[in-house]
């Protein structure tokens, strides 16, 4: 193999790219996206400055246990570059509903949502 073709091979396995945002892994607090893209931290991409689309590509949702993790990559609209690999997992345990979410571009946060329809630490503090 030559050394070039090494490098090509390697850059195949870079999945994220910190040159094209604003801010690595932002502090999203309880915003879990499993799809779309967070455009407002989005810098422009480093290779064609394209800064106001970004593509989902290779969407996937597999079972890790108890958990459903979907997975896909930002790629810019314009010349495909790879921008982020988005990660996004739900899980349920007892009475609640766990997501995360973990995206160069999109940031990263975590929510808790009760299955029941009454869930008695809202109405803690509505009262
Ligand atoms: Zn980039
Ligand atoms: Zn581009
Ligand atoms: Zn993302």
């Amino acid at each position: 193999m030559q050394l070039w073709e090494a490098a090509a091979t390697q850059n195949v396995n870079v999945t994220m790219c910190k040159d094209c945002v604003k801010e690595e892994f932002p502090d999203r607090g309880s915003i879990c996206l499993d799809s779309g893209a967070y455009l407002a931290n989005l810098n422009g991409c480093k290779l064609c400055g394209r800064k106001d689309r970004v593509q989902v590509v290779n969407k996937a949702t597999t079972q890790e246990g108890d958990q459903e993790v979907t997975t896909f990559q930002h790629k810019c609209e314009g010349c495909e570059h790879l921008i982020a690999t988005h990660e996004y997992c739900f899980w349920v345990e007892e009475d609640f509903q766990y997501y995360e979410m973990s995206c160069l571009l999109c940031g990263e946060s975590d929510d808790t949502r009760s299955c029941l329809p009454d869930d008695p630490r809202m109405a803690a503090t509505l009262f």
